[in-house]
């Protein structure tokens, strides 16, 4: 059995708010989205890791990391499917599972990794979740129409693991704009992805807060 992983690198970073993209930022002496990659690279049954990063960004970092021969690197697109879409053209035959993930989650951890694609051998299709914390309200013009009920309620996070036919046939259907995983893609094919709640912290950085809360836990290390 082998895997690829596709670390989605593409984005601008707008809410951040700063002029380099996050996860291109130094974070405890690497670049945010190289925590992610030698993650999935230390791991052996994954064999290819492709990135994908803003256009402008494509030949320096194919430049400055070539010697990491497992990186193959792909431009990003508009949307975070877009980034994704284009880094599937770069899968081969022989791999069998793909596991996606965000670059704004440098905290992965290797054995919840390996915890998810156990879990996606078994159902084809598992992503990494924790527990919602907070009490959910949906809201309309500044008004509360609805709470939410939490026991049935997980936060997304990445990897997203999932057979890589499956995954190629999630992507080959019109993908509407709203979506922000690629489970939701798996879930329109109507296959119900498993969850693996995650032994260690995993958010996303989208935050300054978040950035320095995550430079302090992996100075830790
Ligand atoms: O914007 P957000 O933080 O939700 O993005 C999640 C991940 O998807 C980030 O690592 C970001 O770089 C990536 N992304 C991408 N291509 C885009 C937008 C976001 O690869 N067009």
């Amino acid at each position: 059995m082998i895997a690829a992983a596709i670390i989605a690198a593409g984005g601008g970073g707008k809410r951040f708010g700063s002029e380099t993209p996050k996860q291109f930022l130094q974070l405890a002496g690497k670049p945010v989205f190289l925590w992610s990659v030698e993650a999935f690279s230390s791991l052996k049954v994954f064999k290819t890791i492709i990135v994908s990063v803003p256009s402008d960004m494509l030949d320096s970092l194919s430049k400055k990391y070539k010697k990491m021969s497992k990186i193959k690197w792909v431009c990003g697109g508009k949307e975070r499917f877009d980034s994704i879409k284009n880094a599937l053209k770069l899968i081969d035959d022989k791999i069998d599972f793909v596991a996606v993930h965000d670059a704004a989650r440098p905290l992965i951890n290797k054995s919840d990794i390996e915890r998810v694609l156990s879990q996606a051998k078994l159902s084809r299709a598992a992503i990494a979740v924790e527990k919602t914390k907070d009490t959910i309200k949906a809201v309309k013009n500044g008004r509360i129409i609805k709470t939410l009920d939490r026991k049935v309620l997980w936060n997304a996070q990445t990897p997203q693991i999932f057979e890589k036919n499956l995954l190629l046939k999630a992507y080959s259907k019109t993908i509407p704009n709203a979506t922000t995983d690629d489970s939701q893609l798996i879930e329109r094919l109507k296959i119900k992805p498993s969850i693996v709640e995650s032994n260690f912290p995993n958010f996303k950085i989208t935050t300054k807060a978040d950035f320095n809360l995550a430079q302090g836990l992996l100075k830790c290390l």
